[in-house]
């Protein structure tokens, strides 16, 4: 009891650590909330193991070192990077498109200062936020107009709501997709108040299926991209330019949701499913939305691109205000674009195109280096630890966008031999880097057409970690 009394009172006290040298110095680095806080649970931490017979002496030091690391913890922001190595390049849960330097310089240039976002620097009066991205997008897509929205999601709606609200829009059945759980077109036509007219068949639509559904309520048809999923066999959907032309002899405004956003023709690339944006407009729909992320490998943003009579119309909805995309986004699709201004660079230069175009000796060379470097850096025998190999795999593009494209790609494979591959996993996962990988027959996949050239040697610190740990456990 009396050990407990005097352990006890040999505890600092709260101001006593603030006033010590650490004390100070964190609270010029950390917000005084943070310290506050950490102080107190940390003493009283010590407080109740004393109580509890846990300790039986408590050192200065142990109390510094914990309170420091309780500190670290609290300051890290909970948004944080991760190196993905899935393999997946659009991937949506780790924040779709990766955005290059470059265009990064421009958001900064904008955001860390005034700029001329709504302003007419010639005359000197109010601007449009829109001027700054539209004759580029016009120029690359050959619209005739374009706007840019929060997403995708909203391009759409806010679109069906100005030209279709209180009327129907016909859609075949076949194109009734569910995108990534929250956008379904039956859901977000409802919301936007137009009137869904389903026409043909799961399988198939037929081009009289539409004009049999015409009536004086009709305001639009649309055609949407299935994105995230393909029908094969006994499959029939009448061909984009069938559907022109009946929008053209009906007089009716003809709508395509083309979900990724495409610039780049990737026919040269064995992918012909993939129809750009220009060739949309070309064939004479009225009105495209694509998101600025997936395949385009800009900012999360919906562009909204085609004849300039629609775009003016929807371009005066009041919801344009409540979806309306901020400086930094704007920034940053401008300069996505200007790196499309010339097609050879935008492959090397936007990291989604890069990743996707990426040619599987460039991946398997970044697999070798990274297994040279795991075996060099490594100071115990890393073959006691882990078989780890090359491993030809492949991976899909994700982000709804061609799900039936097999990318071909190398990995990293490690099958931990003291710990599952899911405990493995894990680690990578919680430890700095949070590295996410696939898991995939009790190996530990490492797909190296995700992983950027600068993450490599802090990827392979990571790994060496974890496998270390194994043996802590
Ligand atoms: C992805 C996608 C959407 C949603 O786009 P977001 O930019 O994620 O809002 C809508 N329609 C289609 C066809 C899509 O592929």
């Amino acid at each position: 009891m009396k050990d407990i009394k005097s352990l006890l009172s040999s505890l600092p006290s709260v101001d006593e650590v603030l006033k010590s040298p650490s004390g100070i110095q964190w609270q010029e680095k950390y917000s005084r909330r943070h310290v506050l806080q950490s102080v107190r649970e940390v003493i009283d931490s010590y407080r109740q193991a004393i109580i509890s017979g846990k300790i039986e002496n408590a050192g200065y030091h142990v109390i510094h070192e914990e309170i420091h690391k309780k500190l670290e913890d609290l300051a890290e922001y909970n948004l944080k990077n991760v190196i993905n190595a899935t393999g997946i390049v659009i991937h949506t849960n780790l924040g779709r498109s990766v955005l290059s330097e470059a265009v990064m310089q421009h958001v900064k240039d904008i955001a860390t200062g005034y700029s001329n976002l709504e302003y007419d620097i010639e005359k000197g009066v109010r601007g449009k936020r829109y001027s700054h991205i539209q004759s580029l997008t016009n120029q690359l897509t050959g619209a005739e107009s374009c706007l840019i929205v929060n997403n995708n999601a909203a391009a759409v709606f806010v679109c069906l709501n100005t030209i279709a609200k209180d009327r129907e829009v016909i859609v075949s059945r076949g194109e009734l997709v569910e995108i990534g759980g929250s956008f379904r077109i039956p859901d977000i036509m409802k919301s936007s108040g137009a009137i869904l007219k389903e026409v043909g068949t799961t399988n198939k639509t037929h081009i009289s299926d539409y004009e049999k559904a015409l009536t004086e309520h009709t305001a639009l048809l649309l055609r949407v991209h299935q994105s995230n999923f393909r029908m094969t066999g006994f499959t029939q959907n009448p061909s984009l330019e069938e559907l022109v032309s009946i929008s053209r002899k009906f007089n009716l405004p003809l709508m395509f949701d083309l979900g990724s956003g495409c610039l780049i023709d990737l026919k040269p690339y064995g992918i012909h499913i993939e129809p750009t944006v220009q060739d949309v407009l070309k064939a004479g729909v009225d009105i495209v939305t694509f998101s600025g992320d997936k395949l385009l490998g800009g900012p999360q943003g919906g562009i909204i691109a085609g004849k300039s009579e629609l775009i003016e119309q929807i371009s005066k909805n009041p919801l344009m205000r409540a979806v309306r995309v901020d400086k930094m986004t704007l920034a940053a699709y401008e300069a996505t674009l200007t790196a499309y201004l010339d097609e050879e660079k935008a492959k090397t230069t936007i990291p989604t195109v890069r990743m996707l175009m990426e040619n599987k000796e460039t991946i398997k060379k970044r697999a070798k280096k990274v297994l040279l470097k795991l075996k060099k850096k490594a100071n115990f025998s890393i073959h006691e630890m882990a078989h780890i190999f090359i491993a030809s795999d492949s991976s899909k593009s994700g982000g709804g966008a061609l799900p039936e494209i097999e990318f071909m790609t190398y990995a990293v494979a490690v099958k931990p031999y003291k710990m599952s591959a899911g405990a493995l996993g894990q680690k990578l996962r919680v430890n700095s880097p949070h590295i996410i990988a696939r898991i995939q027959d009790d190996m530990v996949l490492l797909d190296m057409r995700t992983v950027q050239d600068s993450e490599i040697e802090r990827m392979v610190d990571g790994i060496i970690n974890a496998l270390l740990s194994q043996n802590l456990a």
